[in-house]
């Protein structure tokens, strides 16, 4: 089986080694030593000085954790909607304003197109009050990255006051990410993408004015007890956790930061790119549509043919074995999605695309000549391939 979903994503054997070690008691020296080693290699991944807090939950337990400890009743945020994950940050919001008044705004583009910097200055300009604003950086619905360095900039210049919290899920170690370098408020990824874990823990990063604001806020109502970062940022110093946290995906996670340390950061991205290059070449060279305006290197969506649907999934899951994910919300049924971030290998790749062609071509789409050309696409791009 070949799993190319953009998450979850593979786990490398070292990990799977890992997460089945014998249970060990939180509250040990054994067990702050595992941590103290996570810590400071996830904040050499999101590239920052700033603690890097450890959530026992998925990535939208991270991100709304984020959200809710760092707006207070009455404030305003503006969402920058652009597909699936970017509008659940919007719901998150828009569930208290009835409750407590919170005030959402939204900039929203059609999918499949990134969010500009531009429209976010105006936006901020348009409501100067607003206290948070909400980003994600490549968008996994719609395989769309946004320049979120310039976003930063553009916030940081035009609403000193608001706090930029930025969904890197399935960007951190997949795309370049420069916490510090970008000047990010607060950075929030996930364990089962480009980290190589099984779902279930989230991470966010905590910069000084989000952790200011944080201890300045004085109606701190909207963060329920299990989320509210204060106690995650409390317990940071000593290593320790507010809650019992998840012992074996912690140990788990040293093991896939000590991967992706020795093959440096650097090396990591860049067969990440080449292998999105890969993979947008030879879909194209095949006669298929992306339906990026601005394609991510994580992962690729691709736009089925016309007659063709998820049939084509289904044939490559059966045929190949090969795991595509489909369409999200509007695409269902009309996109599937290649991922190319995390524990892959460049024959893996190959074999990705291959299946794609095979069933294609069974199910009676596309030129032969085409779907060859794909084909040779992919292993021409990949010959030089990292590892
Ligand atoms: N944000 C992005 C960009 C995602 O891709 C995902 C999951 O796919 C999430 C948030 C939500 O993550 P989780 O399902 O771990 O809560």
């Amino acid at each position: 089986m070949i799993l190319l979903t953009p998450g979850p994503t593979p786990i490398p054997p070292s990990v799977a080694e890992a997460l089945a070690e014998p249970m060990t008691p939180h509250r040990s020296a054994g067990f702050r030593a595992v941590q103290e080693a996570c810590d400071s290699g996830l904040q050499r991944i999101f590239r920052t000085e700033s603690p890097v807090l450890t959530i026992a939950g998925s990535s939208t337990a991270a991100f709304e954790a984020a959200q809710l400890s760092l707006i207070g009743p009455g404030e305003r945020a503006l969402a920058c909607v652009c597909g699936k994950f970017s509008a659940r940050w919007k719901h998150v919001y828009e569930r208290w304003r009835d409750r407590a008044g919170v005030e959402v705004e939204q900039i929203e583009v059609p999918w499949g197109s990134a969010i500009e910097a531009d429209a976010v200055g105006e936006a901020v300009r348009r409501n100067p009050d607003t206290r948070v604003v909400t980003l994600v950086h490549n968008e996994t619905s719609t395989a769309t990255a946004s320049d979120i360095q310039r976003i930063a900039a553009t916030v940081r210049s035009e609403a000193p006051e608001a706090i930029l919290i930025v969904d890197c899920v399935s960007s951190l170690a997949a795309l370049p990410v420069e916490t510090d370098a970008w000047d990010i408020d607060v950075v929030v990824s996930g364990s089962q993408k480009a980290l190589m874990l099984p779902p279930g823990l989230g991470f966010v990063c905590l910069r000084e004015r989000a952790q200011e604001r944080l201890q300045k806020l004085s109606d701190r109502s909207l963060a329920p007890q299990y989320l509210d970062l204060v106690e995650y940022l409390d317990a940071w110093p000593s290593r320790s956790s507010p809650f019992t946290p998840a012992i074996n995906l912690v140990k788990g996670l040293q093991a896939s930061l000590k991967l992706l340390e020795e093959e440096g950061l650097e090396a990591v991205l860049r067969r990440t790119r080449e292998r999105a290059v890969a993979v947008r070449e030879s879909f194209s060279a095949m006669g298929l549509e992306l339906m990026s305006s601005a394609p991510s290197d994580a992962v690729t969506a691709i736009r089925y043919p016309a007659g063709v649907d998820d049939a084509l999934r289904r044939h490559c899951e059966e045929r190949s074995g090969v795991i595509l994910a489909g369409g999200q919300g509007p695409w269902k049924g009309r996109v599937f999605r290649f991922s190319h971030m995390g524990w892959l290998r460049d024959d893996e790749i190959v074999a990705g695309i291959d299946a794609v062609a095979d069933a294609l071509s069974d199910l009676g789409f596309g030129a032969d000549s085409d779907l060859q050309r794909g084909r040779d696409v992919a292993r021409r791009q990949l010959a030089s391939g990292v590892r």
